[in-house]
Protein backbone atom coordinates (compact mmCIF):
# COMPACT_ATOMS: atom_id res chain seq x y z
CA UNK A 1 0.00 0.00 0.00
CA UNK A 2 0.91 3.64 -0.88
CA UNK A 3 2.19 4.75 2.37
CA UNK A 4 1.00 8.55 1.88
CA UNK A 5 -2.19 7.01 1.29
CA UNK A 6 -1.67 4.68 4.43
CA UNK A 7 -0.88 7.66 6.94
CA UNK A 8 -3.64 9.58 5.02
CA UNK A 9 -6.16 7.44 5.59
CA UNK A 10 -4.99 6.58 9.25
CA UNK A 11 -4.53 10.65 10.00
CA UNK A 12 -8.84 11.02 8.52
CA UNK A 13 -9.46 8.25 11.35
CA UNK A 14 -7.45 9.87 13.76
CA UNK A 15 -8.60 13.15 14.11
CA UNK A 16 -12.21 12.01 13.85
CA UNK A 17 -12.00 10.19 16.90
CA UNK A 18 -9.06 12.18 18.64
CA UNK A 19 -10.38 14.85 21.69
CA UNK A 20 -7.80 17.61 21.44
CA UNK A 21 -6.64 18.16 25.27
CA UNK A 22 -4.05 21.00 25.36
CA UNK A 23 -0.83 19.27 26.22
CA UNK A 24 2.48 21.06 28.15
CA UNK A 25 5.35 21.23 25.82
CA UNK A 26 7.67 20.69 29.06
CA UNK A 27 8.23 16.97 30.09
CA UNK A 28 6.35 16.30 33.10
CA UNK A 29 9.01 13.87 34.80
CA UNK A 30 12.14 16.24 33.97
CA UNK A 31 13.61 13.33 31.79
CA UNK A 32 14.85 12.90 28.35
CA UNK A 33 15.32 9.73 26.95
CA UNK A 34 18.37 8.63 24.28
CA UNK A 35 17.14 5.00 22.91
CA UNK A 36 17.31 3.30 19.56
CA UNK A 37 15.36 3.55 16.58
CA UNK A 38 14.29 0.19 16.65
CA UNK A 39 10.98 -1.27 15.29
CA UNK A 40 10.42 -3.49 17.97
CA UNK A 41 10.88 0.05 20.97
CA UNK A 42 8.15 1.73 19.20
CA UNK A 43 4.89 2.09 21.19
CA UNK A 44 7.27 -0.61 23.40
CA UNK A 45 9.77 0.88 25.43
CA UNK A 46 6.82 3.80 26.68
CA UNK A 47 4.55 1.03 27.84
CA UNK A 48 7.22 -1.03 29.19
CA UNK A 49 8.67 1.66 31.78
CA UNK A 50 5.40 3.32 32.52
CA UNK A 51 6.01 6.29 30.35
CA UNK A 52 2.69 8.18 28.66
CA UNK A 53 2.71 11.04 26.48
CA UNK A 54 3.93 14.35 28.12
CA UNK A 55 6.01 12.91 30.38
CA UNK A 56 9.16 12.99 28.80
CA UNK A 57 11.20 14.03 25.36
CA UNK A 58 12.30 11.11 23.41
CA UNK A 59 15.65 11.36 21.11
CA UNK A 60 16.13 8.25 18.74
CA UNK A 61 19.30 7.28 16.84
CA UNK A 62 20.70 3.83 15.49
CA UNK A 63 21.92 2.03 18.28
CA UNK A 64 21.11 5.14 20.57
CA UNK A 65 24.42 6.04 20.09
CA UNK A 66 25.79 9.21 21.27
CA UNK A 67 29.37 10.07 20.57
CA UNK A 68 31.51 13.08 21.92
CA UNK A 69 31.35 17.09 20.31
CA UNK A 70 28.44 19.06 19.06
CA UNK A 71 26.51 16.45 17.44
CA UNK A 72 22.65 16.64 17.15
CA UNK A 73 22.11 14.41 19.82
CA UNK A 74 24.03 16.76 22.14
CA UNK A 75 21.80 19.80 20.72
CA UNK A 76 18.67 18.16 21.38
CA UNK A 77 19.73 17.43 25.03
CA UNK A 78 21.08 21.00 25.32
CA UNK A 79 17.19 22.31 23.97
CA UNK A 80 16.03 19.98 26.79
CA UNK A 81 18.14 20.75 29.78
CA UNK A 82 18.70 24.49 28.98
CA UNK A 83 15.38 24.79 27.30
CA UNK A 84 12.77 22.56 28.76
CA UNK A 85 13.85 21.72 32.02
CA UNK A 86 14.73 18.70 31.79
CA UNK A 87 16.86 17.08 35.02
CA UNK A 88 18.07 13.55 34.16
CA UNK A 89 18.69 11.80 31.14
CA UNK A 90 18.42 7.94 30.45
CA UNK A 91 19.88 6.17 28.06
CA UNK A 92 18.10 3.05 26.88
CA UNK A 93 19.87 0.67 24.64
CA UNK A 94 18.47 -2.68 23.78
CA UNK A 95 19.32 -6.18 23.49
CA UNK A 96 20.32 -7.55 19.87
CA UNK A 97 20.85 -4.08 18.23
CA UNK A 98 20.72 -3.76 14.29
CA UNK A 99 23.95 -1.76 15.09
CA UNK A 100 25.98 -4.61 16.33
CA UNK A 101 26.06 -6.20 13.21
CA UNK A 102 26.50 -2.60 10.91
CA UNK A 103 30.04 -2.07 10.26
CA UNK A 104 32.13 0.33 8.14
CA UNK A 105 32.76 -2.17 5.60
CA UNK A 106 29.24 -3.37 5.32
CA UNK A 107 27.85 0.15 5.04
CA UNK A 108 30.43 1.25 2.26
CA UNK A 109 29.78 -2.19 0.24
CA UNK A 110 25.94 -1.04 0.54
CA UNK A 111 26.96 2.66 -0.29
CA UNK A 112 28.94 1.91 -3.49
CA UNK A 113 25.66 -0.80 -4.66
CA UNK A 114 23.76 2.56 -4.34
CA UNK A 115 26.06 3.98 -6.77
CA UNK A 116 27.80 6.78 -3.90
CA UNK A 117 31.19 7.17 -5.64
CA UNK A 118 34.45 4.87 -4.25
CA UNK A 119 35.95 8.38 -4.18
CA UNK A 120 33.28 9.45 -1.29
CA UNK A 121 32.98 6.43 0.53
CA UNK A 122 37.11 6.67 0.84
CA UNK A 123 37.12 10.05 2.23
CA UNK A 124 34.74 9.26 4.73
CA UNK A 125 35.65 5.69 5.89
CA UNK A 126 37.24 7.30 8.63
CA UNK A 127 33.86 8.81 10.07
CA UNK A 128 32.22 5.53 9.66
CA UNK A 129 34.98 3.72 11.36
CA UNK A 130 34.50 5.65 14.02
CA UNK A 131 30.87 5.34 14.38
CA UNK A 132 29.53 1.74 13.68
CA UNK A 133 33.22 0.18 14.22
CA UNK A 134 32.81 1.46 17.42
CA UNK A 135 29.50 -0.08 18.45
CA UNK A 136 30.35 -3.46 19.75
CA UNK A 137 27.76 -4.67 22.15
CA UNK A 138 25.18 -3.01 23.48
CA UNK A 139 25.90 -2.71 27.55
CA UNK A 140 29.21 -1.20 26.10
CA UNK A 141 27.21 1.18 24.14
CA UNK A 142 25.46 2.75 27.14
CA UNK A 143 27.61 3.21 29.18
CA UNK A 144 30.24 4.92 26.68
CA UNK A 145 27.29 7.22 25.27
CA UNK A 146 26.17 7.68 29.77
CA UNK A 147 30.15 9.16 29.92
CA UNK A 148 30.23 11.28 26.25
CA UNK A 149 27.11 12.60 27.99
CA UNK A 150 28.20 13.27 31.12
CA UNK A 151 31.56 14.56 29.95
CA UNK A 152 30.38 17.11 27.29
CA UNK A 153 31.26 20.45 27.79
CA UNK A 154 28.22 21.24 26.20
CA UNK A 155 25.81 20.34 29.13
CA UNK A 156 26.26 20.93 32.89
CA UNK A 157 28.85 18.65 34.72
CA UNK A 158 27.00 17.73 37.67
CA UNK A 159 23.57 16.32 34.63
CA UNK A 160 22.34 13.36 36.09
CA UNK A 161 22.32 10.34 33.64
CA UNK A 162 21.48 7.10 34.30
CA UNK A 163 22.05 4.02 31.61
CA UNK A 164 19.39 1.12 31.00
CA UNK A 165 18.94 -1.52 28.74
CA UNK A 166 15.86 -3.27 27.21
CA UNK A 167 14.52 -6.40 26.18
CA UNK A 168 13.07 -6.13 22.77
CA UNK A 169 11.07 -8.98 22.83
CA UNK A 170 9.98 -9.36 26.80
CA UNK A 171 10.62 -5.75 27.66
CA UNK A 172 12.60 -6.51 31.04
CA UNK A 173 14.72 -3.39 31.66
CA UNK A 174 17.65 -3.26 33.27
CA UNK A 175 19.94 -0.50 35.11
CA UNK A 176 23.56 -0.92 34.42
CA UNK A 177 24.65 2.59 35.23
CA UNK A 178 23.04 4.40 38.25
CA UNK A 179 24.00 8.25 38.49
CA UNK A 180 22.49 8.48 41.87
CA UNK A 181 25.33 6.12 43.36
CA UNK A 182 27.98 7.54 41.73
ZN1 LIG B 1 19.05 -0.87 18.17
Amino acid sequence: MDIIKKVMSANDKFIKNNNPIPFDKLPKWHVAIVTCMDTRLVNFLEPAMGISRGDVKMIKTAGNVVSGGLNDVIKSLMVCVYELGVKEILVVGHCHCGMEKTTSSSLSEKMKIAHITPAFIKKIIPLLKNWADNFQQPQQNVIDSVNNIKNSPYLPGNIIVHGFIIDPDTGKLELLTNNNQG
